[in-house]
């Protein structure tokens, strides 16, 4: 896990004049903005449209439009970098706004697109062949590859290196207006062959592909580079400060170079952080987009998947998802965050803000024969018993229940506290039963139902409503409650690195256990007003939002959005490998 404090810190003021201790981005800014370098400060976040954003991409929006936030005068704008039309999609660009806001976040007036700057990206271009610092070269991918060289070897020139700039500026006139296939020939930048720093050899800013992109259709058949188009797009939005992950530091002398040749309006400046990666998952768009291409997943939205969508729908609150990005902080070290940190972010968000119900996933018929036949009453039972202000609902309570399964057993050992044969348990909000009587399947030996009395007197208000018995279980009445279907999530990988083993796929390691279907549990009939997108805690049992109904049975569906308590930390430290079932 990240160490905080492993970077330099200091307090950062805020704008409201609360002293925040600062991780090390912040203190570059505090310092830029006292020495006076910069007035005010300007960030961006910029995802390509190539699928949906994952909780990766929430550490760097809370991080970007965070910062701005902290400093009057200061923006973010969201930018898209969409250079590639061969993966990019305006579906993708919609759903990526749908999250940003989401999140709780506002660009304002602040979208920007790469292909907005296209126009004045190619002017560059040709200003980069007029100085003789861009060619255009002729070789083959392949080739070009090959002259590269390696980390050890230096590249070698292209034979097109010292063609005539006359002779580039007429070829890349010609690529622009569509004379070559793809891949005929590329832009490069002049730089050096022989620089220890793959990037800086003659990277390639321009390449032909004769494709429609979303936002500018046929108007472009040659599109530019991301480390081109990145800084030189920084540079027009006049950002101040270019906040981006650590595989990108390489890429900084590259940044520096093109704006050094240049005539641009400011010189912004990159500045790395440790990208975040999160046991139990991928986090990978191209892994992602695999997942959901061969129906791993039932989509980037599926409860399962690391994309802010996902979280969404499973029952995460945008609240519990910047307290963990808040909570792991910035750095400079690549680390894995452990998956029960989120979690553990996502329960005390819920725990302060759902109602508490009475739902039973598994259920065991209970008759109470000495409940007045035909008959039923109801009980006044608070949402949320340290939370008055939530409210109360009517619990039925009737001569017929269910209670989970898990809450009875026939031979028990000393210390189960639950209902067996001849013990006594509490209902929740309700009486004292006592199991007399245990009714079997004849064939197959299975318990179908329990024969209980009630005790009148242990109801809220009556006589005995203080007796104490060891265990108080979750139930609901038979004729009253609610058929739906419960999904519970488990996370989508079995292994904490799925990703690692790179002989293996991570494919293989997905947790067969990660969705499981209850397709007829039974929940208390106040949720019959439950909508999509509605949370609740099931009493015992974890927290759960609703999604849209079962198109099958039309029934309302939950999905677990997490467990009460962590089974998987308890688990690893008895050395198991996968959790018990909850
Ligand atoms: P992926 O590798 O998942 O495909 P990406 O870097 O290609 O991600 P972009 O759309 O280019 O995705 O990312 C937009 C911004 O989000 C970039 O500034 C990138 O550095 C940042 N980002 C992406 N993944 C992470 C991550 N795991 N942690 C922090 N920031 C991230
Ligand atoms: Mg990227």
């Amino acid at each position: 896990m990240n160490q905080p404090g492993s970077e330099p810190r200091a307090e950062s003021t805020a704008p409201d004049g609360d002293t925040r201790p600062a991780d090390f981005i912040r203190a570059l800014i505090a310092q830029d903005l006292s020495t006076g370098k910069h007035s005010h400060v300007v960030t961006r976040f910029p995802p390509e449209p190539n699928g949906y954003l994952h909780i990766g991409h929430a550490k760097s929006i809370c991080l970007n439009f965070g910062v701005a936030a902290e400093h009057p005068g200061s923006y973010c704008t969201l930018r898209f970098d969409d250079t590639n039309p061969a993966k990019e999609s305006a579906e993708y660009m919609e759903a990526i706004k749908r999250d940003v806001h989401w999140l709780g976040f506002d660009w304002g007036s602040r979208l920007r697109h790469a292909s907005d700057y296209f126009q004045h990206l190619h002017d560059w271009a040709v200003d980069l062949i007029r100085s003789d610092k861009a060619y255009v070269d002729s070789l083959s991918g392949d080739e070009i590859r090959a002259y590269r060289g390696t980390l050890t070897e230096p590249g070698r020139p292209s034979p097109y290196r010292d063609r005539p700039v006359e002779e580039s500026l007429d070829l890349f006139t010609r690529m622009g207006r569509g004379e070559f296939d793809d891949g005929a020939h590329v832009l490069r930048a002049k730089i050096d062959m022989a620089s220890p720093n793959l990037n800086m050899r003659d990277p390639i800013i321009y390449r032909i592909r004769k494709l429609t992109h979303h936002m500018t259709g046929d108007a472009w058949c040659i599109y530019p580079m991301y480390d081109f188009s990145h800084c030189l797009s920084d540079a027009i939005e006049c950002v101040t400060h270019s906040l981006c992950t650590l595989e990108f530091e390489d890429h900084r002398p590259l940044y520096d170079w093109f704006l050094a040749q240049l005539d641009v309006p400011a010189h912004p400046r990159q500045i790395e952080f440790a990208r975040l990666n999160l046991t139990y998952t991928v986090m990978s768009k191209r892994r992602l987009n695999e997942l959901v291409a061969e129906g791993h997943v039932t989509g980037w939205d599926d409860p399962r998947m690391p994309t802010v969508s996902g979280m969404r729908r499973r029952g995460y609150r945008p609240e519990a998802i910047r307290d963990f990005c808040e909570r792991i902080g910035i750095t400079k070290k690549d680390a894995v965050i452990d998956m029960g940190l989120l979690e553990t972010c996502v329960r005390e968000d819920l725990d302060a803000v759902t109602r508490r119900v009475l739902a039973v996933l598994n259920p065991l018929k209970v008759i109470i024969d000495n409940y007045p036949e035909g008959h039923s009453e109801e009980i006044d039972a608070p949402y949320h018993p340290q939370k008055p202000e939530m409210g109360s609902r009517k619990l039925a309570f009737s001569g017929q229940l269910f209670i989970d399964r898990d809450d009875f057993m026939e031979d028990p050992p000393r210390k189960f506290f639950r209902l067996a044969p001849g013990r006594e348990v509490r209902l929740r909000y309700g009486y004292i039963i006592r199991c007399n009587e245990v009714l079997k399947d004849p064939a197959s030996g299975d318990v179908i139902a329990l024969r209980c009395s009630y005790d009148p007197e242990t109801r809220s208000g009556g006589a005995q409503s203080g007796r104490k018995v060891k265990g108080t279980i979750h139930w609901v009445s038979a004729a009253h409650a609610q058929p739906v279907q419960v999904r519970l999530y488990d996370r989508l990988f079995s292994v904490p690195d799925p990703g690692a083993d790179k002989s293996q796929s991570f494919k293989d390691l997905l947790n067969p256990d990660s969705m499981r279907v209850v397709s007829q549990a039974w929940v208390e009939s106040s949720l019959s007003k439950a909508r999509p997108g509605d949370r609740y805690q099931f009493e015992r049992q974890g927290y759960f939002c609703v999604d849209q109904p079962d198109p099958e049975t039309g029934r309302t569906v939950f999905n677990r959005t997490v467990t009460l308590r962590d089974s998987w930390a308890r688990l690893e430290k008895q050395g198991s490998q996968s959790p018990r079932r909850g």
